[in-house]
């Protein structure tokens, strides 16, 4: 099974993705853990040209393009593979924060981005997408906490594109009822986990 967590930044996607991934592990899945961009020795590569400098340093295209090759190595390379094992794949972001971030908040059409995705990544889409939510002043207040560098990418881009992406998140979720479910980020690591494995009952075996 493939299961992606989506969310603005500060929402807990890393914490919880790992917790998830232990939780099912205990109940004897092999699981593997990964990230975008990045998750494959080329989109890791790819992910460092996106975070160097500034947040308006490619163009909102070459943005999407990049976004859009590095998830098709990642998929090609990584996610496919370890699915046709058997192996459970969890992934810390997919194909739907380039849908908010670079789509809704971004200005880039969604049926490019999605035309894109089934050319890169012969249009993977995961079992099950959870959605972390936070409201925005609280995520900004766990990304200053944590990371220098993430709450200077936060500022740059101010607290209104953050709101659309929460936004776009939630009205994915409500048009593709079937693969998403929005589970309220705002409390405690393992409430929200807890939260997590009850919205997979459906998928366990
Ligand atoms: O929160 P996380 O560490 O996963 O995000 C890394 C950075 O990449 C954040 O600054 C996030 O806003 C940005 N990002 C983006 N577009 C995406 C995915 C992530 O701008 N499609």
């Amino acid at each position: 099974r493939f299961l992606s967590l989506e969310g603005g930044e500060g929402a807990g996607k890393s914490t919880q993705v790992r917790a998830l991934a232990s939780a099912l592990e205990a109940r004897g899945l092999s699981v593997l853990v990964t990230r975008e961009p990045g998750g494959s020795e080329g989109a890791e590569a790819i992910r460092a040209l996106l975070m160097q400098g500034d947040v308006a340093r490619w163009s909102a295209h070459a943005e999407t393009l990049l976004f859009a090759a590095a998830r098709a190595d990642h998929v090609e390379k990584v996610i496919r593979p370890a699915l046709e094992a058997g192996t459970w794949v969890i992934t810390d972001r997919f194909i739907d924060s380039t849908r908010a971030y670079q789509g809704v908040a971004g200005g880039i059409d969604d049926a490019a981005i999605l035309a894109l995705h089934g050319f890169g990544a012969r249009g993977l889409l995961p079992d099950r997408t959870f959605v972390l939510d936070v409201p925005v002043a609280e995520g900004a207040r766990r990304a200053a906490m944590r990371d220098g560098e993430m709450a200077d990418r936060f500022a740059m881009r101010g607290e209104h594109f953050h709101a659309d992406v929460a936004r776009a998140f939630r009205s994915f979720a409500s048009r593709e009822p079937g693969r998403f479910r929005i589970v309220d980020a705002n409390r405690a690591t393992g409430d929200v986990t807890a939260m997590l494995l009850a919205e997979l009952s459906d998928l366990l075996p």
